[in-house]
């Protein structure tokens, strides 16, 4: 029974969600997306998941981190800081992890001690406790492909691969988080924000967009840039990270396209993740 309880997401709903600006929106409105990522050993993590919540929509996008030079020299747009995330001004949901590297620790607990909104990725989900996350009472989205879930699970990377709804439904649990389990397909799976524990119950998302394409370096950290900004959009945590996973799956295929080429689930020809980025909007 409980195998049967996903959801497809659909093409009208996902549309229906997405964020448009009102004549009277300013950027605050449209959402301050604040990225904590990036490192000496791996700065474009850092343009990409600018890249994502720039694309993305957001009002305004705060880099926080190392990488303040590559951001500023893509993005002149952004806005950058180098002390801790805490100080870094106002900000309307972090993401934070993508290329962290080894000494993601400080800046995670530094945002998960905010009020708002928190996208967890990559190197930030490796020193994440559940205790960390279920004692916020904003939402926490947790988004991680299946070698960094089983990590989370403390199981091996193949069992999270031959039981990918168990295993989503499973970290919601456990962490009191909405869930993105990143694959071939993508699932979302609600957690129970503020009240400490469990899996909320509802069926789980699977997004039927996406491409083997998307496959690449870099993509991950797109995503999470997305999310963010759909998240200081306002979405709640299961929206956002669902419409993300669709609209990624669609820049990826649009992306692979190219000029005229077939833009199908396996159609297409290489792209590279500032590819995915662009073919957002
Ligand atoms: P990451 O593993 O963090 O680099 O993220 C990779 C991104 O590419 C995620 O959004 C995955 O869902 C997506 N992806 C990876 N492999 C595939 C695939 N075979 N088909 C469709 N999407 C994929
Ligand atoms: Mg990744």
């Amino acid at each position: 029974a409980v195998e049967a309880d996903v959801e497809a997401l659909q093409h009208a709903d996902v549309a229906a969600l997405l964020p448009v600006p009102g004549a009277e929106s300013d950027k605050y409105r449209r959402g301050v997306v604040g990225v904590v990522a990036g490192s000496e050993r791996y700065p474009g993590a850092a343009v990409l998941a600018v890249a994502g919540a720039l694309r993305g929509g957001a009002g305004a996008v705060r880099y926080v981190g190392p990488g303040a030079g590559a951001v500023i020299a893509r993005f002149p747009e952004a806005l950058v800081h180098a002390g801790p995330p805490s100080e870094a001004g106002r900000v309307q949901a972090w993401v934070v992890g993508p290329g962290l590297g080894e000494d993601a620790a400080g800046a995670l607990e530094d945002v998960l001690a905010s009020d708002v909104p928190v996208l967890v990725d990559a190197d930030g989900l490796r020193p994440l406790e559940p205790e960390m996350v279920r004692r916020r009472d904003a939402p926490t989205l947790l988004t991680p492909h299946a070698g960094e879930a089983a990590a989370l699970l403390g199981v091996a990377r193949e069992e999270v691969e031959a039981g990918r709804l168990v295993a989503v439904r499973e970290l919601a649990a456990l962490y009191g988080a909405t869930v993105l389990l990143k694959g071939s397909t993508t699932l979302v799976a609600a957690g129970v924000t503020g009240t400490g524990t469990g899996f909320a119950g509802r069926p789980v998302r699977v997004n039927p967009t996406g491409t083997p394409w998307l496959a690449t370096a870099g993509s991950g950290d797109v995503l999470s840039g997305l999310a963010g900004a759909l998240l200081a959009a306002g979405l709640g945590a299961v929206d956002a990270g669902s419409v993300a996973a669709y609209v990624h799956g669609l820049a990826g295929r649009l992306a692979a396209s190219g000029a005229g080429g077939a833009g199908g689930a396996g159609g297409g020809a290489p792209v590279g993740a500032s590819d995915v980025a662009d073919a957002v909007p």
